[in-house]
């Protein structure tokens, strides 16, 4: 049995992109510097932000993104501020060049994970993806940190690219030792929606193979005694439908000031928050959340409106299936 994992009123979730520049520039990156801005944020306006997050949303789970966050030349000074505001957990996320030596500026203390990316269960699947010789550094980075006892976790981000190794990953997790692997679905976002030498369209996978390949990997990861959370992605006609932007309560935040409910919103200048002269404003109409109140058959308005391609008719002109919330996760454990 797969439990659903529900959104929580409970529990918040800060997803914050200290910057926007990155060593790599994978195909499907999401980062869109045109609409998330190209600054590195002081510690001053990070450590502020962050007291504004805790106060709004006290006792959330924190994330630090990019860009790579690492190569943030304070990101160790502001894990130590997030831990000073009471932050439930906090995790980085990394590509595994782990700069600024930050595995020695931090100790396993003061995260809860780190969480690398990996696009192939080897050089040959996923460097083509995310960059020469990055599987070799990003491997090596896993180890380094698994070394010196941070807990790691492990992401891997399924397109038509990547669908025919993803039954490799679960023999490298047991041997890098990672404690939690999440699988995502490739989006329609940033870099990954102006690919002109593939659509993206073409690297995402069809229902058909999400059940067939994914989901048996994922038991297989869980039997191996790893945590594994992956997307929802298609409900079943008895499953109810929930955006997120209505019942749970997550903030994407971009060095530009740009404060997002809904990931898919993140391509349009359609925050609903924003910090001006650091404080955090309500945006006017219309904004996302104007979205969030509409109540269609296929279920997430934002997937019908940038990807209407993913939503399958039937006969009867009603959709085949409702789309979940793209922040709706299943977890086996
Ligand atoms: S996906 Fe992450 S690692 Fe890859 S280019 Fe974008 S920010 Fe960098
Ligand atoms: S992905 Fe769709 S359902 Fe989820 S928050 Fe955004 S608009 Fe709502």
């Amino acid at each position: 049995m797969s439990p659903t994992v529900r959104f929580s009123k409970n529990a918040a979730n800060v997803f914050f992109h200290i910057l926007t520049q990155c060593n790599l520039k994978c195909r499907h990156c999401y980062i869109n510097p045109e609409q998330h801005g190209r600054q590195t944020l002081s510690l001053d306006t990070i450590r502020s932000w962050l007291e504004t997050l805790a106060r709004r949303a006290p006792m959330a789970d924190l994330i630090f993104l990019g860009g790579e966050p690492t190569l943030h030349p304070e990101l160790a000074e502001a894990i130590h501020a997030a831990r000073r505001l009471g932050y439930r957990s906090i995790t980085i996320d990394t590509n595994g060049y782990l700069f600024h030596d930050i595995l020695d500026r931090i100790t396993p203390e003061a995260v809860n994970f780190i969480s690398f990316s990996l696009d192939g269960a080897s050089p040959a699947t996923n460097d083509p993806i995310r960059g020469k010789g990055s599987f070799k550094a990003c491997t090596a980075g896993i180890r380094k940190a698994i070394q010196k006892g941070f807990p790691t976790s492990l992401i891997y981000t399924v397109s038509s690219l990547n669908l025919h190794e993803l039954s490799s990953v679960p023999p490298l997790l047991g041997q890098l030792k990672i404690n939690r692997f999440f699988i995502q679905v490739i989006g329609l976002r940033g870099q990954s929606a102006t690919c002109a030498e593939r659509p993206v369209e073409n690297l995402q996978v069809t229902r058909d193979q999400w059940q067939s390949h994914v989901l048996p990997v994922a038991r297989q990861v869980a039997d191996q005694g790893i945590r594994v959370t992956y997307p929802k992605v298609f409900l079943e006609p008895d499953e109810p439908f929930e955006c997120a932007g209505r019942v749970a309560d997550n903030y994407f935040i971009f060095p530009n000031g740009r404060v997002y409910r809904c990931p898919l919103c993140e391509d349009f200048p359609l925050h609903s928050l924003a910090f001006e002269n650091d404080r955090l404003i309500d945006m006017d109409p219309i904004n996302e959340a104007d979205l969030f109140k509409l109540d269609i058959p296929e279920g997430c308005v934002m997937n019908k409106l940038i990807q209407p391609h993913n939503i399958t008719y039937l006969p009867d002109g009603s959709p085949a299936n409702k789309i979940a919330c793209c922040l709706l996760k299943e977890e086996l454990v």
